[in-house]
């Protein structure tokens, strides 16, 4: 039998054989461990864990690895999945934080529930009231109702097709750090086919955002949830560019290998990242073992380069649904709407001719005749403000469906002039 260390609180004194730096539990055998109130494996009536792929494969996970799983786990990350994600982000990302162990900015990374759990986490460690964030115009309204408890000021930045506006998050930058004596802390971007726009961030402008970022000494939260659902090639990513340690990214495998496991992992300097684990320790202690283990299991399987071939098969499936969605849109919304194509994610955002508010077409005679969509305003920071743009989410429904929602209801809508 294996006894393993408790985690401690941060105010909490640890005892010898502990990882005090990481603030997790090291194996201690030489120790009778009568310390942690954890339970005992094995009154759990699981012993071994057995998936099936969708290509036939069968993966077992043997008796040790299944009750480890089940078990309290380190607060950071299981340590051989921490060690797998950091070589797959070298590998796409190769960022300068990593290369050079004496950096100023060091690198460190959590597992998360989840992108979400990583923004509420990154939150939690970097905002008090009064505090100025600056969210890109309209915004994914996950990261609006995250930062709602935490009594900061949201400040819009506006986007156009190659995406965040330098000038105008310039603009800001500098009036918020001449005149509101308020901590300016981060800028929230989803920069790859972004949740509502599809828009992705040419590298051009990254650069020039970067740049701001530096001379304002501001972060960066990077929100890299539709990473993998782009067209090829890759674009550089805000952590491929950090020199200085101010990019917080955020990961997911909710597209790509289940959102159901609620993983993900925040990435980014260490500083930040080791107050994100306490966070994590008072919060949840640590992202599901069962989920840490099915990941690692799958991902060992496929290897680096597989896990990445098999990105680009999902990328695929919804390129392929997004030309199905702009082909109907072609059909039957020329003229009444306006779109542009998104290079990859899972939404096309349309702005609907002859009306400044989408909202109640959406709500109420979309809705009538069964079509769920989302109105563009439920994307803005300030929802007092109108929106004649409709999210239509491509990912899910079937191609007829999809088709069918333009033939017989938008197109329908507008046609009858029930828009205004
Ligand atoms: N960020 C964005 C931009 C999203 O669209 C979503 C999913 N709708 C999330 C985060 C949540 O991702 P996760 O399942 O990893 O928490």
């Amino acid at each position: 039998m294996e006894w393993w260390g408790t985690r401690m609180t941060s105010s909490g004194t640890r005892p010898q054989g502990f990882d005090i730096a990481r603030n997790t539990p090291v194996r201690c055998r030489q120790y009778i461990n009568l310390s942690g109130g954890m339970p005992n494996e094995d009154t759990f009536p699981i012993k071994t864990m057995t998936l099936k792929l969708t290509d036939g494969t069968v993966l077992e996970i043997d008796k040790a690895t299944t009750s480890k799983a089940l078990q309290y786990g380190r607060t950071p990350g299981q340590f051989e999945l921490l060690r797998w994600l950091t070589t797959l982000l070298k590998t796409v990302h190769n960022p300068p934080t990593l290369q050079d162990k004496s950096h100023p900015g060091q690198f460190d990374m959590l597992m998360t529930n989840g992108v979400q759990d990583g923004m509420y986490k990154t939150l939690e460690t970097l905002v008090d009231e009064g505090d100025i964030v600056f969210a890109e115009n309209p915004t994914y309204p996950g990261f609006l109702a995250a930062a709602l408890p935490f009594r900061c000021q949201i400040v819009p930045i506006e986007m156009d097709e190659d995406g965040l506006i330098p000038e105008e998050f310039s603009i800001a930058l500098k009036d918020h750090s001449i005149n509101s004596g308020r901590k300016m802390k981060f800028l929230y971007c989803v920069p790859n086919s972004g949740n509502p726009t599809g828009i992705c961030y040419t590298e051009e402008r990254k650069r020039l955002i970067y740049g701001l970022a530096r001379e304002y000494n501001l972060l960066i939260l990077e929100d890299d949830a539709y990473f993998f659902l782009q067209s090829k090639p890759y674009r550089k990513s805000f952590l491929s560019m950090d020199i200085d340690g101010r990019v917080i990214r955020l990961d997911t495998f909710s597209k790509t290998i289940s959102a159901g496991l609620r993983a993900g992992f925040l990435s980014g300097p260490k500083p930040i990242v080791e107050k994100a684990i306490m966070a994590m320790q008072t919060s949840s202690k640590n992202c599901s073992g069962v989920s840490q283990a099915i990941l690692l299991t799958v991902l060992q399987h496929m290897g680096h380069d597989g896990y990445l071939a098999h990105c680009d098969r999902v990328a695929d499936f919804y390129l392929r649904k997004r030309d199905v969605c702009v082909k109907s849109a072609e059909r039957y919304l020329k003229g009444l709407a306006e779109w542009k194509v998104p290079s990859g994610g899972m939404f096309l955002w349309i702005k609907v001719k002859g009306t400044n508010d989408s909202y109640k077409v959406v709500t109420e005679e979309l809705r009538k005749r069964k079509v769920l969509m989302v109105p563009g305003v439920a994307f803005k920071i300030s929802s007092e403000i109108p929106s004649a743009r409709i999210r239509i989410a491509y990912a899910f429904a079937s191609d007829e469906q999809i088709d069918k929602s333009k033939k017989y209801r938008i197109a329908a809508l507008v046609q009858e002039d029930r828009i205004n």
